[in-house]
């Protein structure tokens, strides 16, 4: 029997093949995509707003009397005309008009209009509403229904796709959706049947529950939601399905590299770290592809696991790869790693993008031709030219920089033929359970969930801007005491320009008034040399004070920084300051963060540099950002889309994740199930499914 996926949208009337061209840029080609590209809100047409209530920014009915029309001169041009009822006062304003309006918009008439809330110089304004004049009678609340409102794309208009969509819904009767989920469960949770959840929710009958169609908790569109993080949940299990079907080459301890490395190290390792690396040795122990995320939250010590990850391949003879997001990071672990096993005689490479000429030809030789063991550095690792000899592990570090295509793709440099090599993905954006759980489905999880011992808590101070003259103060007392600081510049970060610009002026400034201290400036627009030799210079006590864009916002590790200063901290999430704080507290002394804000801050920014100045738990923190931002940002995936959903929003539907990731299992087992839905919710977007 045909599907409505089998029925292409020209089958529908009005439809050529321009418009299908335009359909196909929304991931709609046939009747079904259609009936699953759903509305994302609704307009509330159905009751009349009192003028005196409305709010920029909604979107409402209102209805009033004419007062008086103007043509009014400016810049352009317009038409304002403006209403009032018993409540208050609307303007609305034509920039395009004709007489005829004018004459029929005349004081003392009647109309009833639609748009949304600007703010205007006579107050409150429609532009360009929809308006009608004698307007015929609201219908009652039992009759009236919510207008659906689509995504669009350019070429296409609202109208056009409600109309498309009420087309197709005319083929349910006779073509319904297969339903996937098994009637018992859809019982479980009352919800509806796949066909008359997708019909509701394009077509809200009258009389339908406005609020919780609004809210979104309709159960239609709960139906539709926990199908679509199911199948999300899928997805991720079939790419890791995918890989694990796949061969790994065993690495098993051999000789005593682990006890060597361990017994140079000027610390052992706290429980938490052993734990995790306990886990990863039993992981790189099989022959299939380990897929880990080690979570740990800033200065818990996940490089050390890192090093002994790699450690623990190199008994086998395979290479290794670490990857990390900037260059002063990869820097970092470079150097790390050298004076860590180099000693022991293991052999580095090192490659980023700045890395030219013949050092490049030379390190690229190495890993081609196996004589480097560990190749680091930056993306600059995932290029064609890279070739690695038998690279059986790869390590992401703060993985939350990395779009998870890339993380995805350096998969493919496995050692060759049919082997993949194994994965391990650190970071210290510490990730909310919930979100955890449906990103990173694919991956086996372990935390370090213990700081080493010794570390003092943070103290985090909040102070305006008109306080800088004592901040400068503090710098200078700290550092003549023998302790450096960070001084962070942050601006937009659209413009890195602008933003190392101002670190510049800040240096500059900053050098002229603490002219005992020795201030060094790093940022984006330096050549990695420089950058390589001012953090060289800051870690080994050389400099006092770093001026420094957020560049060195993850992983850089300098033990007796103790003093960081961030300027106008209200333009940061909670995560990338928690992170920028981490900086600091690494090694015995007490330590300070000071959020240096522009007033005046507004009460959102208020409780957000409060959360973070009472709390030093990541996990709360992200949590928070997570309810304020939303997980695009708080995983730094949004260019990904691997957390775009249709309908889905994560803190209203996260109670579903749970059950999802229960239901899951069972599904896997029905590979064609698990297609359907995938096509059904990610379409032709699911790059990252590919193996
Ligand atoms: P992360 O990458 O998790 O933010 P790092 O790996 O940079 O943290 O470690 C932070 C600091 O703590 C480093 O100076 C490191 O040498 C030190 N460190 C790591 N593990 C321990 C430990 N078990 N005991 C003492 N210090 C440690
Ligand atoms: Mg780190």
């Amino acid at each position: 029997m045909t599907s409505l996926d089998d029925i292409p949208v020209t089958q529908l009337k009005g439809v050529g093949s321009a418009l299908a061209d335009t359909l196909a840029k929304l991931g709609i080609h046939s009747v079904q995509d259609l009936l699953f590209h759903l509305p994302h809100r609704y307009e509330d047409r159905t009751r009349v707003v009192p003028m005196g209530s409305l709010r920029i920014g909604d979107v409402a009915v209102a209805e009033g009397e004419v007062m008086k029309t103007d043509l009014v001169m400016g810049r352009r041009r317009s038409l304002q005309v403006t209403l009032r009822d018993d409540s208050g006062f609307l303007v609305m304003r034509f920039f395009h008009f004709n007489a005829a309006q004018k004459n029929q918009l005349a004081e003392g008439a009647r109309v009833r209009c639609f748009g949304e809330v600007r703010p205007g110089r006579a107050g409150y304004e429609f532009y360009h509403p929809e308006y009608q004049i004698n307007p015929s009678p609201m219908p009652a609340a039992e009759e009236a229904t919510l207008t659906p409102v689509y995504p669009l794309t350019e070429g296409i208009q609202q109208p056009r796709v409600r109309s498309l969509c009420q087309q197709a819904l005319g083929y349910l009767e006779r073509f319904p959706i297969k339903d996937w989920l098994p009637p018992e469960l859809l019982a479980d949770f009352q919800l509806p049947g796949i066909s008359d959840a997708v019909k509701l929710v394009h077509s809200p009958p009258a009389g339908s529950p406005v609020h919780s169609l609004l809210e979104g908790r309709h159960p239609a569109q709960q139906r539709l939601v926990m199908e679509e993080l199911l199948a999300h949940q899928l997805s991720l299990l079939r790419v890791r399905q995918q890989i694990q079907a796949r061969q790994a080459l065993p690495l098993l301890p051999t000789g005593d590299l682990p006890e060597q490395f361990l017994e140079q190290l000027p610390f052992s390792l706290t429980g938490a770290q052993k734990h995790v690396v306990q886990d990863i040795r039993q992981d790189l122990s099989q022959p299939i592809p380990m897929l880990r995320l080690v979570q740990g939250d800033v200065g818990s010590g996940k490089t050390v696991v890192a090093a002994l990850a790699a450690i623990q391949a190199l008994g086998s003879g395979a290479q290794v790869a670490l990857m990390a997001p900037t260059e002063i990071l990869a820097e970092q672990h470079y150097r790390n790693f050298a004076g860590w096993l180099e000693p022991l005689g293991v052999r580095l490479a090192w490659i980023s993008g700045k890395v030219k000429g013949k050092a490049r030809q030379e390190a690229l030789a190495a890993v081609a031709e196996g004589d480097a063991q560990v190749a680091i550095g930056t993306h600059a690792l995932f290029q064609d030219e890279v070739k690695f000899q038998r690279l059986a592990l790869v390590i992401v570090d703060e993985q939350h920089r990395f779009g998870v295509h890339q993380r995805l793709a350096l998969r493919e440099k496995g050692v060759g033929g049919s082997l993949a090599p194994h994965q391990l993905i650190m970071t210290a954006t510490p990730i909310p359970r919930t979100l955890a759980m449906s990103a990173y489905a694919d991956l086996d999880t372990s935390v370090i969930d213990e700081l080493p011992p010794g570390r003092k808590p943070i103290e985090t101070i909040v102070l305006p801007d008109s306080r800088r003259d004592d901040i400068v103060e503090r710098v200078r007392n700290a550092c003549q005491d023998g302790r450096q600081a960070y001084w962070v510049c942050t601006l937009i970060e659209e413009s890195e320009a602008l933003q190392c610009q101002a670190a510049e002026v800040t240096a500059q400034e900053l050098s002229e008034r603490l002219a005992d201290l020795k201030v060094g400036l790093v940022h984006g627009r330096l050549k990695a040399q420089q950058k390589a030799d001012v953090m060289e210079r800051f870690k080994n006590g050389e400099l006092d004070l770093l001026v420094a864009t957020t560049v060195i916002e993850v992983g850089v590790d300098v033990p007796n920084a103790s003093l960081i200063i961030i300027e106008n901290p209200e333009r940061l999430g909670l995560a990338q300051l928690h992170q920028l704080r981490g900086r600091v507290g690494r090694g015995h002394q007490a330590s300070f963060c000071v959020l240096m804000y522009h007033p005046p801050l507004s009460n959102n920014g208020k409780a957000r540099l409060q959360a973070l100045r009472d709390s030093q738990d990541g996990f709360f923190i992200a949590e928070k950002d997570l309810e304020i931002r939303g997980p695009g940002e708080v995983l730094g995936t949004r260019q990904t889309g691997l957390m775009q959903f249709r309908l889905a929003e994560f803190e209203r539907d996260k109670g579903w994740i749970e059950p999802v990731k229960e239901m899951a299992p069972a599904l896997m087992k029905q590979p064609r199930v698990v297609d359907a839905l995938i096509r059904r919710w990610l379409g032709a977007n699911i790059r990252y499914g590919e193996v």
